[in-house]
């Protein structure tokens, strides 16, 4: 599995982030949470990954 864009974070990608003035990008639920509360982002869950929300 994908692990997550994040600098410093190993834990498996589970989101995929869209960021107007970044990137887009793969992460963890934890820092999925934290990018999707601001403001144009949208946050959608990948493929098989269900399970890492738990
Ligand atoms: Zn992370």
């Amino acid at each position: 599995m994908e692990q997550c864009a994040e600098d410093d974070c190993d834990r498996p990608a589970a989101v995929r982030v869209y960021v107007p003035w970044e990137a887009d990008r793969d992460v963890c639920p934890a820092h999925a949470r934290a990018i999707a509360r601001q403001e144009g982002v949208v946050a959608e869950p990948l493929d098989g990954a269900e399970d890492a929300w738990l």
